[in-house]
């Protein structure tokens, strides 16, 4: 057996506070899990998941009836935010300052798991270098008519054109239909030439297999292509962040995979909040030491200024 290097997050005495308001309510239905079982997820790969998130803006998905069309995008602090999560201000893209929310610690993020918080998703940065992404992501939305296996294919090959520029490309589920290739990169471009620098990744992708993929948006051009979503790499735009779980039946999770383990997974929807903390207790976080594999953009792709 491999020893797992899990680094404690969650202290004993934090999971002794855990308190839940309605355990029993259900999600998504009568048969769906329950308000426990989503805090006991989170609570269960907390060590996981909170190094990905810690120290970085977040937004929540929250579904507070447990009925999936009552569920709402939250991207500011809310009335019965627990106290303990941190906010800070930064201005739009209209120059109006906004109060956004972040994860700063475990007993913060508890306590939103607790509060029946169902779905984490973070910026690609941190607060200390907010304007100064480290985390660029193409997100593969498979259009009409595509399969499973197809996204998988399709995120391999855009793995090997990564590495050839000098990138080091992780993968996780969307835990909807897709993959999110992540790319760890030191922060140096502003949000401005990052995105720009995206497009331009997004783009040579494309153009290596035109048959298989698209960059434009709308829905028509997507009829049996895998469109490459650069736009999270927008400032203030969000992803599904690793490990969470996502709002509808059966609480799929966003699940990070290494390169082999993608190869085998034939229905990413059993990923979710029960199978997961197993898996992860005997196999470890695939994006642990993510971090360390941090990357300048190439030139062409988006010079620094
Ligand atoms: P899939 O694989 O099914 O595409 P996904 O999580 O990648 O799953 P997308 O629709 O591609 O889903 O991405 C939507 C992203 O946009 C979310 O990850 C989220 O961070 C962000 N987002 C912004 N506003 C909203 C909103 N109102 N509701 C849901 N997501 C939103
Ligand atoms: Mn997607
Ligand atoms: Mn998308």
């Amino acid at each position: 057996p491999v020893s797992i290097s899990r680094k404690r997050l969650i202290s004993d005495a934090d999971l002794a506070s855990i308190s839940i308001t309605n355990p029993t309510r259900r999600l998504f239905g009568k048969s769906g899990p329950t308000k426990l079982d989503l805090a006991v997820y989170y609570a269960m790969i907390g060590d996981f998941m909170l190094p990905h998130i810690l120290g970085r803006p977040v937004s929540l998905v929250r579904c507070p009836t447990g009925k999936s069309e009552d569920c709402f995008f939250q991207r500011h602090p809310f009335t019965g935010m627990p106290p303990s999560v941190a906010t800070f201000q930064s201005p739009n893209s209209e120059g109006e300052t906004k109060t956004y929310i972040s994860v700063e610690d475990a007993k913060s993020y508890l306590a939103l798991a607790q509060f029946g918080v169902v779905e984490f998703h973070n910026w690609g940065t941190t607060r200390m270098l907010l304007d100064k992404p480290d985390r660029m992501v193409f997100d593969l939305d498979p259009g009409e008519g595509i399969a499973w296996r197809e996204v998988v294919e399709a995120a391999i090959h855009i793995k090997s054109e990564l590495e050839a520029i000098g990138l080091v490309p992780f993968v996780k589920t969307s835990g909807g239909k897709g993959v999110h290739v992540v790319l760890p990169i030191r922060p140096k471009l502003n949000w401005k030439k990052f995105h720009q620098a995206a497009s331009a990744i997004a783009t040579r992708l494309a153009a290596t297999a035109p048959e298989t993929f698209t960059t434009t948006m709308g829905k028509g051009n997507r009829v049996r292509r895998i469109f490459i979503d650069f736009h999270r790499n927008a400032r203030s735009h969000t992803w599904a962040a690793p490990y969470s779980l996502r709002a509808r039946t059966n609480l799929p999770a966003s699940t990070p995979l290494s390169w082999t383990d993608l190869e085998a997974i034939d229905a990413p929807g059993d990923l979710n909040y029960s199978s997961l903390p197993g898996l992860l207790a005997t196999s470890g976080d695939p994006w642990a030491d993510i971090g360390d594999f941090a990357r300048e953009l190439p030139p062409q792709s988006g010079p620094e200024k």
